[in-house]
């Protein structure tokens, strides 16, 4: 019998889009003959579209209004056999979706509750994979109420982890207000920017010479594997949201050139964090290595990554000889899975 999937997408965070991206490839990659596939879009304001307006959607790439109230619609969800949450940030990859599911007794891809909201928040990370004894940049948790009553003490604060440092709202991604901070006048600018869009801000010392940027795929429940690792390179002074998103700006190298000791570490440290997380079905886990110092710190675990055919998570794993098609098929096997 062929199993019934309901695919999220879309959703009410920046990455929007990106995830209507990510869906279409999903849905022409789902075998048919195994599969029946229905496609929910998610409008940016946070309502379940129906059917006509799903495809409309998913042609135009964007959804901006439309549709039904959440909790009338999940009712619509009962009967499936399983969900596959494709959605990016906040109000999708942050527990929020995933404990509106566990409610409705429905299996979904990836991660649950825990994982994904403990995943998305940057702070929560850091916290949980210190415990872990995974080697991190420092940093400092800055709360808004602080910001507005005590602006002296967060400035402090920052100017403790030295110049330059990263200043991040907690629970975004896409580098949406993140910036890199070189010298004290442009401290405020950075804190209102990341303050405008979160409750809680992030304060990073910056790694101690530009570091490379690679990233490992991790892939089951309870006795995951680690993909190949992957590198990105660009010329930008780091990896913001244009970067990201205009063709040509950055490359994927994969597998990434690294010695060998090195890589293996990334792949062991990686599945040493999805652990410590709680992580479940699928995460990118995102590391500097200081080639200079040799270090290497885990910068973020993504639990919903992008998905596109030509997206790194299905990348590293098409270089470890499992197919797009077969990938996507094995995350609804992992969802459905006894855990
Ligand atoms: P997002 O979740 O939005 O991707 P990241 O924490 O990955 O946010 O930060 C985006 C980019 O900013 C990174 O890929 C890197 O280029 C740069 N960056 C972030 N934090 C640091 C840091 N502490 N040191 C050096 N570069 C950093
Ligand atoms: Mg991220
Ligand atoms: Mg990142």
């Amino acid at each position: 019998m062929k199993k019934r999937i309901l695919l999220l997408a879309g959703g009410q965070s920046g990455e929007h889009e990106v995830s209507l991206m990510s869906a279409r490839s999903v849905l022409n990659a789902l075998p048919k003959d195994q599969f029946d596939v229905t496609p929910v879009v998610i409008s940016k304001q946070g309502r379940w579209l129906p059917p006509t307006e799903t495809q409309r959607a998913l042609d135009s790439g964007e959804a901006a209004t439309g549709g039904d109230l959440v909790l009338h619609r999940v009712a619509s969800a009962e009967g499936y056999d399983a969900v596959f949450p494709l959605l990016h940030g906040p109000m999708g990859e942050d527990g929020t979706v995933q404990g509106l599911l566990t409610l409705a007794g429905i299996p979904f891809v990836g991660s649950g509750v825990l994982g994904s909201a403990v995943s998305m928040d940057k702070v929560m990370t850091k916290q949980v994979l210190e415990s872990a004894g995974i080697p991190q940049v420092a940093w400092r948790l800055a709360v808004r109420r602080e910001w507005q009553q005590q602006p002296d003490a967060v400035r402090d604060r920052a100017a403790g982890l030295g110049f330059p440092l990263f200043v991040k709202p907690a629970n975004l991604g896409s580098s949406v207000g993140i910036s890199k901070v070189n010298t004290p006048d442009e401290l405020d600018a950075a804190l209102n920017l990341a303050f405008g869009l979160d409750r809680r801000v992030i304060l990073e010392a910056m790694t101690s010479h530009k570091p490379r940027e690679v990233e490992v795929g991790i892939l089951g429940n309870d006795a995951p594997i680690a993909s190949p690792v992957g590198e990105l390179r660009f010329a930008a002074d780091f990896y913001d949201y244009e970067t990201k998103y205009t063709e040509g700006r950055a490359t994927m190298h994969i597998p990434a050139p690294l010695p060998p000791e090195v890589a293996e570490r990334v792949r062991s440290v990686a599945l040493t964090a999805f652990r410590a997380l709680d992580c479940a079905g699928l995460a990118r886990v995102d590391f500097f290595y200081v080639e200079e110092t040799g270090e290497l710190l885990l910068n973020e675990v993504n639990t919903m990554p992008g998905f596109t055919t030509t997206s790194m998570y299905p990348k590293l794993f098409e270089a470890a000889g499992l197919g797009y098609s077969e990938l996507v098929t094995r995350l609804v096997t992992l969802a459905l899975e006894e855990r």
